[in-house]
C-alpha cells in the first residue's frame, strides 16, 4: 500500500496538478474505503477544498461533474464563486475555515453548509443573518478533539452545552460535527471521538478526514471528507 502522506509530497503544485485525475483517484479510494468498512459509498460525500485555487483551476473539477466544494476564506470565496455559480448553479458550497462573526452576513449569503461554528457569539451572529436573509445554511459544530489551545473548535466536553445554547437561545438547528485532528497525532482516535459525540447527540453529518487520512475517516463513519491537496495539488504555505 502506498503511504498517502508520502504521495502528497509528490503532488505537483496548484495549477500544475491534473485535477480530473486527482478527483478520479480520490473517488476510487473513497469507494474502496467505504466498501472495506461495509458502508454504502453513496453515504460519503467529497468536499473538494479549493482554497487558494483560482477559478480557472476549479473549472476542470466542475467540468468533470463535481459540484461540492469547500473554502476557507470569505473574501476569496466572494471573489471567486458568484461567477462560477452562475455557470454551475447546482454547486453546493461548504465553508470549512475559521469564521469571524463580522463575516456572518457573507457566509450565510454564499454558503450552503458552515462547518466551523464553535462559540455562542458566532451562533448569535449567524442566527441574526439567517433571520434577516431567510437563507438557512446547515450548521456543524467544530470540535477541538485534541484540546489544542491555539486551535479553533469547542472542547469535547463543551459540545453538549453549545448545542443546547444554539437550540434554546438562538433557535438554530445543528446538523453535525467537524474536527481537524492535531497534525502530530494518529487521526483515528480523534475520528472515533467525533463519531461517538455525533451518535450521542443524534447528529447526522460527520465532517472529518483530509488528503492524508480520509480513508481512515471513512472507516470511522465520516459522511463528508474535505480533500484539497490530493485533488488540486500542493498549496503555497499559507493554507
Ligand atoms: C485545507 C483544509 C482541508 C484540506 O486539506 P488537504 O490536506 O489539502 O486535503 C480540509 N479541511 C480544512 C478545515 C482545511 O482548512
Amino acid at each position: 500500500m502506498t503511504d498517502p502522506a508520502a504521495a502528497l509530497d509528490d503532488k505537483p503544485p496548484v495549477g500544475e496538478a491534473d485535477v480530473a485525475a486527482g478527483l478520479a483517484e480520490v473517488r476510487a479510494a473513497m469507494q474502496r474505503a467505504a466498501q472495506d468498512s461495509e458502508r454504502d459509498p453513496a453515504s460519503v460525500h467529497l468536499v473538494a477544498v479549493s482554497k487558494t485555487v483560482p477559478a480557472d483551476g476549479i473549472l476542470p473539477a466542475l467540468e468533470a461533474g463535481h459540484r461540492l466544494f469547500g473554502e476557507n476564506y470569505i473574501q476569496e470565496s466572494v471573489n471567486k464563486w458568484p461567477a462560477l455559480k452562475e455557470r454551475f448553479p447546482d454547486t453546493e458550497l461548504h465553508f470549512v475555515g475559521p469564521l469571524q462573526s463580522n463575516k456572518a452576513r457573507e457566509a450565510v449569503a454564499l454558503f450552503d453548509v458552515i462547518h466551523s461554528l464553535d462559540r455562542l457569539s458566532l451562533a448569535a451572529a449567524l442566527a441574526k443573518e439567517i433571520d434577516r436573509s431567510g437563507r438557512t445554511p446547515k450548521l456543524l459544530i467544530q470540535v477541538n478533539t485534541g484540546d489544542e489551545t491555539q486551535k479553533a473548535g469547542v472542547a469535547p466536553d463543551q459540545v453538549e452545552t453549545l448545542l443546547a445554547e444554539c437550540r434554546e437561545t438562538h433557535g438554530l438547528a445543528i446538523q453535525g460535527l467537524m474536527c481537524i485532528p492535531p497534525a502530530e497525532d494518529p487521526p483515528s482516535p480523534h475520528f472515533a471521538l467525533l463519531a461517538r459525540l455525533s451518535r450521542e447527540h443524534g447528529l447526522p453529518i460527520l465532517s472529518m478526514g483530509m488528503s492524508a487520512d480520509y480513508a481512515a475517516a471513512i472507516q470511522m463513519g465520516a459522511t463528508h471528507v474535505r480533500v484539497g491537496t490530493a485533488i488540486f495539488g500542493r498549496r503555497a504555505k499559507r493554507g
